[in-house]
């Protein structure tokens, strides 16, 4: 009864699921998770859900019954600990095997953790890292109205959670190493204009600190402060760092396949072995539109992904190199991105900052390699199809708001 296996039920592997069902997959699906609960959406979980806007089961990608519908079997609090691609088995956390005619990779990654350097040997309970749904159960416990919250990482999720955070009544301080945040994902521009923002909510936002340890209570079990190299002592009730994500390649490389920071994928999600394949956070693959090997860390890839994965697995070519997004929400602020802004020589901006409803284009030459999109829907749109394009514009019609965006497509 050729049955496919799908290790993780993230976005990625969920879709793997419902998709090789839709394809045409007419053997058993087992879909293989070491969370217990049923799969679900994690960018509400920076967002809507610890914000305490959406309740519990709002997050869940798919009610129970859309899985037994489809005849999947979903082995939830399971964790596959080993492949043995010879005798194509998985080995589960229980000692138990399952045997596979196709496996798919869908693990993911974890948070990226702060040195024990700066740790220390001991556990604390009031430091957070955000992956999963137990993660933020735990910060949503301490956020307590006037409890002061020191944010490790000027990222995304760390501004995520600043401005929920800063909403909710708590004192907010961002910790963020680079001379600015949101540096490696957005110009100056941009990143100066989410600053004044945090800043305007009442965040405090302190660059160029480097975290260098924690000072603890009598008890050990709790920070009262973080120190930075610069000296700064900076006290704190909670703690939560996002300094960003390690990919969950460990399974893959045991087992002997291609890994470089990702499980190395082609263009159908095929791993250095035929029957098994990959997607999401956890793979590397090249990307044609960009020239080079990436790894994306989206719920747009992770899904788009699987659907080539899907579609393999059923014979099926449908080539995966679709353009990369992603989106941000923050205050009243929706943040849509599109495209890889890394090479890039000049920034153009559309629209007005100070109605917080603008455009950055990031251009190399003519070429419009990327665009970050704020309360711009439209934009979004058509930078989407610029992007994808690999668009060339002149620099000037781009800048000009006479000129319909529209006009620009090739
Ligand atoms: P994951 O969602 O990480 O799922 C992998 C699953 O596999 C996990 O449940 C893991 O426990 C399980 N697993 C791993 N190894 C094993 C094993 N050996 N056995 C069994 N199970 C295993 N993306 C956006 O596009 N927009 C956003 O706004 C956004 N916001 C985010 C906010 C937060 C707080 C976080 C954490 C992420 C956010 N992301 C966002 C990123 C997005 O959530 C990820 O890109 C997406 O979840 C990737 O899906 P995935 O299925 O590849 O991996």
């Amino acid at each position: 009864n050729n049955p496919l296996i799908i290790v993780g039920a993230g976005h990625a592997g969920v879709e793997v699921s419902v998709a090789a069902r839709e394809a045409g997959w007419n053997g058993e699906i087992v879909l293989i998770s070491e969370e217990k609960h049923l799969p679900y959406h994690r960018p509400p979980l920076s967002k809507s859900y610890l914000a305490g806007e959406t309740a519990v089961d709002t997050v869940v990608l798919k009610p129970a019954s859309i899985y037994e519908r489809a005849g999947i079997r979903l082995l939830l609090g399971n964790r596959v600990e080993s492949i043995d691609r010879a005798a194509r088995n998985v080995a589960l956390s229980g000692g138990s095997e399952l045997r596979y005619e196709r496996l798919v990779l869908a693990t993911g990654g974890r948070p990226r953790t702060l040195p024990i350097s700066v740790l220390g040997a001991g556990q604390v309970r009031n430091l957070h890292y955000l992956r999963t749904l137990d993660d933020a159960n735990r910060i949503k416990s301490q956020l307590i109205p006037g409890r002061r919250m020191v944010v490790v990482g000027g990222g995304y999720v760390g501004l995520e959670l600043a401005a929920l955070a800063v909403k909710a009544g708590l004192m907010v301080t961002v910790l963020e190493a680079a001379e600015r945040v949101l540096a490696r994902v957005t110009a100056q521009v941009v990143g100066d204009f989410y600053a004044k923002v945090h800043r305007a909510a009442g965040v405090t936002i302190e660059t160029s600190q480097q975290v260098e340890g924690f000072e603890l209570d009598s008890s050990g079990a709790n920070i009262v402060a973080v120190r930075c190299s610069s000296g700064d002592l900076f006290p704190a009730d909670l703690v939560v760092a996002g300094i960003g994500l390690v990919p969950n390649t460990e399974l893959a490389s045991a087992a002997g396949l291609t890994v470089a920071d990702g499980v190395l994928v082609d263009e159908f999600a095929r791993t250095s072995d035929p029957a098994i394949y990959a997607t999401g956070d956890c793979t590397r693959y090249f990307s044609q539109l960009y020239q080079r090997s990436i790894r994306l860390e989206s719920v747009p890839n992770a899904l788009e992904q699987a659907r080539t994965v899907a579609a393999s697995l059923c014979g099926k070519q449908r080539r995966y190199d679709s353009v990369p997004w992603f989106w941000s929400d923050q205050y009243d602020l929706k943040l849509k991105m599109v495209g890889l802004s890394s090479g890039y020589d000049q920034v153009i901006l559309r629209g007005d900052l100070s109605e917080r409803s603008f455009s950055a284009f990031y251009l190399r030459g003519r070429r419009v390699l990327a665009a970050d999109t704020v309360n711009r829907a439209p934009d979004f749109l058509v930078a989407k199809q610029l992007v994808g394009a690999a668009a060339e514009v002149d620099p000037s019609d781009l800048a000009n708001p006479a000129i319909s965006l529209r006009d620009l497509l090739p």
